[in-house]
Formats: structure tokens, C-alpha cells, sequence
């Protein structure tokens, strides 16, 4: 790809060199599991002005997927992020309100019809005829209904959007639930965490986006690529587990060593998701067993949200990995070497370590080629 795309986006005004814009495009890529000439389509589409339009509706959430999205550790990503797409209607985004938004999302229902991606991000609630959220006078089932009758794609993103989230959790006053379920016979991307990781969304919206194609799904709708092993599988702390060094108590010596979270309540033995192969934010070891804190299950309807934080779940697939990363109490506290994330990512597939490792490189690697471009 030639010089065009940042020249294009104007990303160099803003800091953000070729080498970053081909970067993010190319972990983008790697995260729905694509080799990284799929990424680099993806930049040169973007770089001809061809960027996905996205309509983001918000319903019963935190905002904290969007927060997720906008709170990369290396600014120029964050913005980069919103520059390969073109959000055409996000009302925690937008500046305008009332009926100027409202004109907003008709005017890009209308220009892009049968071909936006419709992200949805929080629940819908169903009980007393939906009535217990309204966004402009309209119920939320409503605005989503009709929204994606017109959408090309649908993405449910965060748990809440996907099955019902925090809003259903018991007593569900609302009668919370997920996209999926209110979009009978639509295929419905579901992309649950608490946050999602930005780059499972981007990767999937530049993925149909290019090539019209989302990726593979399972029963639940979540793309295989980062759903498709529990957290237990990749673990940082799996030596631990298997050498049964557990710690036991939040801040006793098994805790400070980084040994397992298990017998803390960590629910990563049932829990589908990449949080351990995916940083969030670009920050190394950023995520829940990462700093210290057992999985929630946050991806997983019937775990996250329902079964309490510190209860023990049985563990699926404890069979041993054929192999370990190195380990080292001063080094699992904080999260994984770089060998621990390629020892996993050649497991899941080595393109997707590379495309972190490659994320975890860009503010570094700018600094030091910046100027010398
Ligand atoms: Fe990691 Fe939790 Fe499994 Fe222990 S139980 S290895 S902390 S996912």
C-alpha cells in the first residue's frame, strides 16, 4: 500500500504514521483470524474512501464497550480505530442531540441501506411492552427492529447486547434480554464481554466490510476466531493450575507469585473468550486475571452476571497443553512474555499473536521510526 491511506484519512496530521494505520489494520485482520494481506486490503479500502458505515444504537448499558473503544493506551490508536470506520450515528459520540441526531440516523438509514453495520450495544428490555427504555419517545425494541430490518450486518457487542447482560441479571425487573433473542431468524453477531475488546469488533466490521463475509459463528452467534477456547486453555497462570499452586486468599504469597486464580472463584475454565491472547487497550496484562482478580465468566451467558463471583465451577478441558510458556512469579503478576502470548497464539492460530504482538509494538515502534520517515 502506498502512501494514500494516511494521506486520505489525514491521519498524519494527527500523528499517526503509515506504519500504524497498516498495523492496526492488520491485527484488525488477524483478530477474525485472516492473514495479513487481508488486513492490508482492508487498508487499501479504506484508503479509497470505502469505509464501512456503522450505526451504533445504545440501549440498557454502562457504555463501557464504547468506553472500551474510545480508551486505547496509545491515543493515535483510538483515533485511528474510529477513522476506519465511518460511524455514521453513535448518540454517546455525536454533538448534536434531539432532533438533529434523530435526523442523523435517518438520513444514514437511508444512504446506506442494506449495507451498514448495525451495532447494538446494550439490552433490550421486553416487559410491559418495552416501555422501560426510550431513546427520543421511541421504545428500544422498537428503534432496534426497525434499524435492522434496513442493516447489512448486525453485531450485538458487549453481554448485555448479546444475551441480556447485567440488566437481566435476577430479579431482571425489566425482562432484559439480548439482540438475538429479540431478532428471531437474523444472524446476529455476538461479541459479549464487559467490555468487548475493540479489536473483535474492528476486525469484524472490516471484515464485512471488504469481503462481505462474517466470520465463523457458534451456537451462540460469537465469532469461533476468539470464542472458540475457554480462557483456561491460555491461560498465563495455566502452569500454576497444573503444578496445583493456587493462591487462596487475595493477597497471600500464592496471590503476590501470580499462581492460579481458581480456588478464588475464577470461572476462565468455562468461559469462552480471548482476553488472555487479546490485551485490551494496548496495555500489557490488562485484564482480569492479568492484575489479579479471578475471570468473572463475563462472555458467558449462565456463568457471567448469574453464578456468584467467588463460587467454584467445574473445569472443562483440564487436560495439559502440549506446552508451556516460561514462568516466572515476578513476570505473571503483570501478564504474559512475549513468549507466553506466542506459546498460546500458535495453539489458537500464530497469526493472531502476531497481530498483538504487533499492536503492542506500535507506540514503541513510532517513536523510534517516526522520524526517520
Ligand atoms: Fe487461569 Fe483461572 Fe485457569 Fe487458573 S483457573 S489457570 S487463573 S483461567
Amino acid at each position: 500500500m502506498n502512501d494514500m491511506g494516511s494521506e486520505v484519512l489525514g491521519l498524519e496530521t494527527k500523528g499517526v504514521s503509515r506504519r500504524d494505520f497498516i498495523k492496526v489494520c492488520t491485527t484488525a485482520a488477524a483478530a477474525v483470524g485472516l492473514p495479513a494481506w487481508a488486513g492490508e486490503k482492508m487498508a487499501e479500502n479504506v484508503a479509497k474512501g470505502r469505509k464501512p458505515s456503522v450505526i451504533w444504537l445504545h440501549f440498557q448499558e454502562c457504555t463501557g464497550c464504547t468506553e472500551s473503544l474510545l480508551r486505547t493506551s496509545h491515543p493515535d490508536v483510538g483515533a485511528l480505530i474510529l477513522d476506519l470506520v465511518s460511524v455514521d450515528y453513535h448518540e454517546t459520540l455525536f454533538a448534536a442531540a434531539g432532533r438533529q441526531i434523530e435526523e442523523a440516523l435517518e438520513k444514514a438509514l437511508h444512504e446506506n441501506e442494506g449495507k451498514f453495520v448495525l451495532v447494538v450495544e446494550g439490552a433490550i428490555p421486553e416487559k410491559d411492552g418495552g416501555i422501560y427504555c426510550q431513546v427520543g419517545g421511541k421504545k428500544a425494541i422498537d428503534t432496534l427492529n426497525a434499524v435492522a430490518a434496513k442493516a447489512g450486518a448486525i453485531i450485538a457487542i458487549g453481554s448485555c447486547a448479546s444475551w441480556g447482560g447485567v440488566p437481566s441479571a435476577a430479579p431482571n425487573p425489566t425482562g432484559a434480554t439480548g439482540a438475538p433473542q429479540i431478532l428471531k431468524g437474523k444472524t446476529v453477531v455476538t461479541l459479549p464481554g464487559c467490555p468487548a475488546n475493540p479489536y473483535n469488533l474492528l476486525g469484524t466490521v472490516l471484515q464485512y466490510a471488504t469481503f462481505g463475509t462474517l466470520p465463523a459463528l457458534d451456537d451462540l452467534g460469537r465469532p469461533k476466531f476468539a470464542y472458540g477456547r475457554v480462557i483456561h486453555e491460555d491461560c498465563q497462570r495455566r502452569p500454576h493450575f497444573d503444578a496445583g499452586r493456587f493462591a487462596q486468599a487475595f493477597g497471600d504469597e500464592g496471590h503476590r507469585n501470580g499462581y492460579c486464580l481458581y480456588k478464588l472463584g475464577c470461572k476462565g475454565p468455562q468461559t469462552h473468550a480471548n482476553c488472555s491472547l487479546l490485551d485490551f487497550c494496548e496495555v500489557p496484562g490488562a485484564w482480569p486475571v492479568g492484575i489479579g482478580h479471578p475471570c468473572v465468566g463475563c462472555t458467558e451467558q449462565g456463568v457471567g452476571f448469574t453464578v456468584p463471583i467467588y463460587t467454584n465451577l467445574p473445569v472443562q478441558n483440564p487436560t495439559a497443553p502440549m506446552a508451556y510458556p516460561a514462568i516466572h512469579p515476578d513476570h505473571t503478576v503483570l501478564g504474559k512474555s512475549a513468549l507466553a502470548v506466542g506459546v498460546g497464539s500458535a495453539v489458537v492460530g500464530a497469526i493472531v499473536g502476531a497481530g498483538v504482538v504487533a499492536t503492542r509494538k506500535i507506540s514503541a515502534d513510532s517513536e523510534k521510526t517516526e522520524g526517520k520517515e
